[in-house]
């Protein structure tokens, strides 16, 4: 099973996700055997020039057609909320690219989910919604619920499989939309394919 989330270089392989702008030389070098993404993360929005950015990122996606987008989204806990702003523009930049090129966009949600699902729906409206990846999920069943119908995928680590709700969260998400990442802590992907797949037996148990 590949890392569907990381920001590492890794022998399993996976998605890696740039940060920032001077990071998608370096993501990009890993392939193989990493799958290479592009993209701000919305902790880094407020520094990111939007023009530039967007150019890049067609340039990138043109030269590189196996990469995708990512890291992208919005994050509405105390410490990022002020710019959410600059999160939003950035976020349809990135949709924008991921849906012209046929890429899938990996996106950040924290503190922000219904937000998100908000922006999504309404390219889904316009027929402009790329396919998408959440990753570190930790939304209510529902949520995941309205998420699944525009055709998105999951990604969870040892955080989100250890929380008390995890089963509860996790149990009714399809196998083949749920998948283990390492995020920011490669050393933890092992345990989080564990946690994920001790927590399907359960389900499959009746548990
Ligand atoms: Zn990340």
């Amino acid at each position: 099973m590949m890392d569907y989330h990381t920001h590492h270089v890794g022998s399993q392989g996976g998605y890696l996700c740039a940060v920032c702008r001077e990071d998608w030389d370096r993501v990009a070098a890993a392939c193989p055997p990493m799958i290479p993404c592009f993209g701000v993360h919305p902790w880094h929005a407020k520094d990111a020039p939007v023009a530039q950015t967007a150019y890049d990122l067609d340039e990138y996606l043109s030269r590189y057609p196996k990469a995708q987008v990512g890291e992208s989204g919005l994050d509405a806990t105390a410490r990022y909320r002020e710019s959410l702003g600059a999160q939003e523009v950035l976020l349809q930049v990135h949709l924008g690219a991921a849906f012209r090129h046929e890429r899938m966009a990996h996106l950040h949600g924290a503190g922000a989910w219904g937000l998100l699902l908000e922006r999504l729906r309404n390219r889904e409206k316009k027929g402009t919604l790329p396919r998408v990846l959440l990753h570190a999920w930790n939304g209510a069943h529902e949520l995941a619920r309205d998420f699944l119908a525009l055709g998105a995928i999951f990604s969870v680590g040892v955080r989100e499989l250890s929380h008390p709700k995890a089963s509860e969260r996790y149990a009714r998400i399809p196998a083949d939309r749920l998948y283990a990442e390492s995020d920011d802590q490669p050393e933890n992907f092992p345990k989080a394919v564990a946690l994920l797949c001790s927590l399907r037996r359960d389900i499959g148990a009746g548990k």
